[in-house]
């Protein structure tokens, strides 16, 4: 399967930048992972909304879901003029309740993820586990002939991402937090060594740090991460893409 980086800073984005989107493509179709600000537009040069068999959202923080709402118009506008057979089919936790009532509408199914949600979508098997955010998140597991993509979603350093991880050929890992940035009080997140420790503990094969920090010094969270996992680590930027 293909990684494609649509978006990778944390809260907000720098100029001509996205927040989280990731969409992994299998050769059965397309899979959009959390769905930020400016993904939308990013989206575009890979795949159209009747194009995508799902969209996952590992939590409904507006800087994982900034562009639901011009995506669900995207969908509203092909079901109309017949490009799309389907509605949107829309997975994320039902806390809190406010924000995930917004999901809803004539375009789109949602289907509320908990920790016993197995899916099938474009030909990958997808699981989840609970992770320790300031709302309810979850990392997200993607098995496709046999390789396995792990996204962290936003979290503190957890043992069940460990877990979840376990072995994985590719961890797409938050590191939000970075000395001298200004970015976050920390809550609910990781720095880049504890990103890498979860890495190394789980033994993957590939680390790529996202959720970064605008004023973050990206370069010193890398090496920061390369003394503590042994395998490589990598930064993403807008067009970085992943073969696994
Ligand atoms: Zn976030
Ligand atoms: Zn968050």
């Amino acid at each position: 399967m293909k990684v494609s980086i649509l978006g990778y800073w944390g809260g907000y984005p720098l100029a001509g930048g996205a927040t989280s989107g990731y969409l992994v493509t299998t050769e059965e179709g397309h899979i959009l992972l959390d769905c930020g600000s400016g993904v939308m537009s990013r989206l575009s040069h890979h795949a159209t909304v009747e194009q995508l068999s799902g969209v996952i959202l590992s939590h409904v923080h507006y800087d994982h879901m900034a562009d639901i709402g011009v995506l669900q118009y995207a969908a509203l506008g092909a079901i109309r003029n017949n490009r799309m057979q389907h509605k949107l089919q829309l997975f994320a936790p039902e806390q809190p309740a406010d924000i995930f009532g917004t999901l809803f509408g004539p375009h789109t199914d949602v289907t509320q993820i908990d920790s016993t949600l197995k899916l099938r979508l474009a030909g990958a098997d997808i699981e989840f586990a609970p992770v320790e955010h300031t709302i309810t998140c979850f990392a997200v597991k993607i098995t496709y002939k046999g390789k396995v993509l792990v996204y962290s979603g936003d979290t503190a350093y957890c043992e069940s991402l460990v877990k979840l991880a376990k072995d994985a050929d590719m961890l797409l890992c938050e590191a939000t937090v970075c000395e001298g940035s200004t970015h976050t009080t920390g809550q609910g997140h990781m720095n880049a060594a504890e990103a890498a420790t979860i890495a190394e503990k789980a033994g993957v094969k590939k680390l790529v740090l996202v959720h970064l920090p605008c004023d973050g010094n990206l370069l010193h969270m890398r090496q920061t991460a390369s003394s503590v996992y042994r395998g490589p680590v990598f930064l993403p930027d807008a067009i970085s893409s992943y073969t696994i």
